[in-house]
């Protein structure tokens, strides 16, 4: 793990995780395109500290995964290698909240329609579902609450967790409403956001502001610093448009950071 640090960004507690092989084209879709990440590294490096992860191991993937998934994909090598570093990035920052350190995943590809056996929108692995069960598996947490921000429903980490009432996955699509989900679950000792950009009113689902997602940062990180002693950690999932997404992606982790204290 290497992590770097200036005065400035000491400021936030808050820690990227981010690999610059995220940056490669591994297939071709929207959530693969070239350059879908340079704005949002260019927007956080100079704000947050940069921290570099390993790749999932098969034991891994396979917490949450059937083999014949995780075999599927490795027959696309440059494509198995970008899925088991995005799920690894997902497991540092699981990792880092944790011991208390707020963490975001910049990662790619996305994961929350990733089911046990299967994948579909431009999904391959559940990095927030394998990182989130690797922190159960190892007793680190029992129960943690997933909220999903982005414009899509997280079918793959519903269908994942529907057995498993240590799990809840709430998405929070339409309503944007907060509140009633943290009533129902003051007892998580984990909040993991599936953070996907695409609901911005610049984006596919013009919805939210860039003020919306500071807002829903600010909302999520109190929470989380008052049931679960600011355990939390977000990953990317959607969001396609390059001109907003580094802004709402920084609007978002500054919210969150602002409520967890420096
Ligand atoms: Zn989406």
């Amino acid at each position: 793990m290497v992590v770097t640090a200036t005065t400035t960004k000491g400021m936030y507690r808050l820690k990227v995780v981010f690999h610059e092989d995220y940056r490669k084209v591994y297939a071709a879709d929207p959530a693969a395109a070239a350059g879908r990440l340079d704005g949002i590294v260019a927007a956080l490096r100079d704000t947050f500290a940069f921290v570099t992860p390993r790749p999932a191991s098969d034991e891994d993937l396979l917490l949450v995964h059937h083999p014949e998934l995780v075999e599927r994909v490795k027959r696309n090598t440059l494509l198995y290698k970008i899925a088991a570093l995005a799920a690894g990035g997902a497991i540092e920052a699981a990792h880092l909240a944790a011991r208390g350190e707020p963490a975001f995943a910049l990662i790619r590809p996305p994961g929350h329609h990733a089911g046990p056996a299967s994948c579909w929108g431009f999904c391959w692995f559940n990095n927030v579902a394998v990182a989130v069960e690797k922190l159960r598996q190892t007793g680190e947490i029992q129960k943690a609450l997933i909220i999903d921000i982005d414009l899509h429903y997280g079918d793959g980490t519903a269908k994942i967790f529907a057995a498993t009432p240590q799990v809840m996955y709430h998405h929070l699509g339409g309503t944007w409403e907060l509140a009633r989900v943290f009533a129902n679950h003051a007892d998580c000792d984990l909040v993991a956001v599936s953070a996907g950009f695409d609901a911005h009113v610049d984006d596919w689902g013009g919805m939210l502001t860039t003020q919306d997602y500071h807002t829903l940062g600010e909302k999520i990180g109190r929470f989380a610093r008052n049931t679960c002693g600011g355990r939390v950690f977000a990953a990317l999932e959607g969001g396609y448009n390059r001109d907003v997404l580094g802004k709402n992606v920084k609007a978002f982790l500054k919210g969150l950071d602002a409520e967890l204290g420096s």
